[in-house]
């Protein structure tokens, strides 16, 4: 059993998703039963966005997850209609019917049960199977969407539930790369890449995966494999770190995110439940505060500085606003223009030359440092969004990529 998931891209058009059945047809020929996951034709869960930004400021998240759904209700019918042109047996399911279960959360529901009994139906009477990606059910019935790119997530999901063999992420890039081809034209392929590194990739700005889907393939130990839907070529497997034979102990990629924003709580009274009087509304407002920093208490007072996407900017800055008068913290300070560099891989644990070389590197090209956070596997940088360029370029080779 093979999941072949295509992206919005690789079905942009009538000829695309043509192209996408061929491939898919293919592999049944190959002798695979084929489980299919489709993305929104081309930009169009964009357009359904902007539709609804056309008749309404603040459209309900329940109406728009209806709305969104449509997308991929478009794409999954064709797609099954082209693979039976070509000869072979298709069906194409909707989120609910294919047995997606999700909570309520809409615009960010979490898958919470498969029920595939109608796909192993539709598999064993010699179909295809095309689902409708990034969609399921919450209670009473209601239509969800799992976040933005969430079809990676319904196909990984779907391929341990079903206990495939492999799961293909089919894309407008070739795979995984040491960073992003646009900045570093000399950029690297790579092969293979764990779990843990894949996650702090996608987590931190290189955007060929959800997230979702690398934690879910990772607890059900699903490899992935990424790679162009328009070209030959392996791509890259995601995987265990222990089925990586080579490049263990190194940096493995570069990732960058522009469009941060920096809020700056300044002279906060230095006492239990400061931070959590912050945080607690922004997560209320489903505002994610990423890098977050603490300076040593001076005098009874510190400053809480921490990083969100510029979208969510203009909000966090008015909620922090209302709790630094609360706490009667001195000021707010608000900062745009920033981004995130990060530097990845698992050979970064317990080797502390990767962040005297991460630092000195931006040192030599004049960039200034703004935030640091690390983690097992990754350090990143905060630093000005005009300079994120070269960051990437002169750390790609710092470390030799
Ligand atoms: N169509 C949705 C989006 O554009 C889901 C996906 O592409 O994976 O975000
Ligand atoms: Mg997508």
């Amino acid at each position: 059993m093979l999941v072949q998931k295509f992206g919005g891209s690789s079905l942009g058009t009538p000829e695309r998703i043509k192209r996408a059945a061929k491939r898919v047809a293919a592999s049944q020929q190959a002798g695979y039963d084929v489980v299919v996951v489709v993305s929104a034709m081309g930009d169009s869960t964009d357009r359904l966005l902007t539709l609804a930004s056309r008749v309404a400021k603040e459209p309900a998240a329940r109406e728009l997850d209806l709305l969104l759904s449509t997308g991929e209700g478009v794409s999954a019918p064709l797609m099954s209609m082209a693979l039976t042109e070509l000869g072979v047996p298709a069906v194409s399911l909707l989120g609910f019917q294919a047995g997606i279960q999700t909570d309520r959360r809409h615009a960010k529901a979490r898958i919470v049960g498969l029920t595939p009994g109608r796909i192993e139906r539709e598999l064993a009477a010699g179909r295809v199977v095309v689902v409708a990606g990034f969609q399921g059910m919450g209670d009473e019935m209601e239509v969800t969407t799992l976040g933005r790119g969430g079809s990676d997530t319904t196909a990984v999901a779907l391929a341990a539930a079903l206990k495939a063999q492999a799961c293909e992420i089919l894309t407008d890039v070739r795979g995984i790369y040491t960073a992003d081809p646009r900045f570093v034209p000399n950029a690297r392929l790579l092969r293979h890449i764990a779990y843990p590194e894949m996650l702090e990739l996608a987590s931190s700005g290189a955007r060929v995966m959800h997230p979702r889907a690398v934690e879910i393939a990772e607890a059900y130990g699903m490899e992935l494999h990424v790679r162009s839907s328009f070209h030959a070529g392996a791509g890259t497997i995601i995987c265990s770190e222990e089925a990586i034979m080579e490049d263990r102990n190194r940096v493995r990629g570069i990732a960058h995110e522009e469009h941060v924003a920096r809020l700056s709580v300044v002279g906060v009274p230095d006492r239990p439940g400061i931070a959590a009087a912050i945080f607690a509304p922004l997560a209320e407002a489903d505002i994610a505060a990423d890098v977050i920093v603490q300076t040593a208490s001076h005098e009874g007072v510190t400053d809480m500085s921490f990083t969100v996407s510029s979208a969510d900017g203009r909000q966090a800055e008015r909620i922090v606003q209302g709790v630094a008068r609360e706490v009667g913290a001195r000021t707010v300070l608000a900062q745009n223009g920033l981004a995130k560099v990060s530097v990845i891989g698992s050979g970064i644990r317990g080797q502390p030359g990767v962040a005297a070389t991460m630092f000195r590197t931006l040192s030599d090209h004049r960039i200034n440092i703004e935030m640091i956070s690390t983690s097992e596997v990754r350090i990143t940088c905060i630093i000005d969004a005009k300079r994120v360029k070269d960051a990437v370029a002169a750390l790609h080779e710092a470390f030799k990529l």
